[in-house]
């Protein structure tokens, strides 16, 4: 009779256990995946759906990352902004709507940051061999040679024909400041055509979040230490949204004992400012990413008024001296560590 009671109970534990596996659909808490596009890194997370689910999810993603890269990319040859960059001075290019969408994005940031953000750096970026081996620091002659061609007001764009135009030849368009936020973006739009309710895309520090933490706990984004990757510099704890951080640390050089890093001044054609890092919270990882590199370029002063005047955008900017300045709207959603 014992031996039988033991038997049934071990049968229904078993069952029981078996369902609430089945139930949960072998969902995993976290599923995350780590892929490279644009010459970065991109992680996705996905939260509290099946793993088949998440990995389609995933998948779907990352290839219209791809797709977006083989768009948007100066690097890859047939891409529109290559196409562009070749026919520059002579003739419209035909591109997808989403070069349309971006390129005009990057010209409001260029307009609202008073030139700070240019998407047309092509040509100082090629000049300093950024995205090539042979980094190196031009002379003044070589700089003022290619000032002219950095110039976003004559790019010139037909929405009705779904054309874009460089007016001068040897213009570059350079949508690097912000494409990778624009992917993160579309990372975002998917996850809610799949009815995702959590999600979190880092690419190369763009950060967009969607939706609940599972833990139900608010998410918390970490602010590299630019001068200590080992450290925090501040915790943003965010709902929802999007996060961008440009810093001087990210990609640089060193010649003749000095650092040289890749964020640029269009005005004078060498890397930009006082400040060795800028993070971005707003609602579209589009703008968080362009807006990081034009307050990067700003500077404190100028930079710090751009944030204060932007409605439901917000900031920090740490300056070379590691002193950290945050915008009035973070009020509460910061954490900045003693030690720093
Ligand atoms: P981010 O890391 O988002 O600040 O973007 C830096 C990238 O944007 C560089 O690698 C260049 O491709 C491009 N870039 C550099 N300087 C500027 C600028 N002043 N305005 C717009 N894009 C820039
Ligand atoms: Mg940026």
């Amino acid at each position: 009779m014992k031996t039988r009671f033991y038997k049934i109970a071990v049968l229904l534990i078993l069952i029981i256990s078996l369902s609430i596996y089945f139930l949960k659909g072998c969902s995993a808490e976290e599923y995350k995946q780590t892929a490279f596009f644009m010459d970065t890194r991109v992680d996705v997370a996905v939260y509290n759906i099946s793993k088949k689910q998440a990995e389609t999810v995933v998948q779907a993603i990352f290839d219209e990352m791809l797709r977006l890269e083989n768009i948007l990319s100066k690097h890859v040859s047939g891409s529109d902004v290559n196409r562009i960059n070749e026919a520059a001075g002579r003739v419209p290019v035909t591109v997808e709507p989403e070069t349309i969408l971006v390129t005009s994005r990057a010209l409001e940031i260029a307009e609202l940051s008073s030139g700070a953000f240019d998407p047309t750096v092509g040509p100082l970026v090629d000049l300093w061999g950024w995205g090539t081996e042979k980094l190196k620091v031009p002379s003044a002659e070589e700089i003022n040679a290619v000032l002219p061609l950095v110039n976003y007001k004559a790019v010139k764009i037909d929405k009705d024909n779904s054309t874009i135009f460089l007016a001068e030849p040897g213009m570059k368009l350079d949508l690097g400041g912000i494409a990778k936020g624009f992917i993160v973006d579309r990372g975002r739009e998917i996850a809610q055509q799949f009815s995702v309710k959590a999600l979190f895309v880092n690419a190369g520090g763009d950060i967009g979040i969607m939706g609940k933490k599972p833990s139900g706990e608010k998410w918390r984004v970490a602010v590299q230490s630019p001068r200590d990757p080992q450290k925090w510099a501040a915790i943003l704890e965010i709902e929802e949204g999007c996060v961008a951080t440009s810093g001087d640390y990210e990609r640089f050089f060193e010649e003749g004992g000095e650092i040289y890093h890749h964020i640029l001044d269009p005005e004078k054609g060498i890397p930009a400012g006082d400040l060795s890092s800028v993070t971005i919270v707003a609602s579209e990882s589009m703008l968080s990413d362009a807006l990081s590199t034009a307050v990067f370029v700003l500077g404190k002063d100028k930079g710090m008024q751009l944030l204060e005047s932007l409605k439901g955008i917000d900031g920090l900017v740490i300056d070379k001296q590691g002193e950290i300045h945050v915008s009035s709207g973070l009020g509460d959603h910061i954490e900045i560590p003693q030690d720093e």
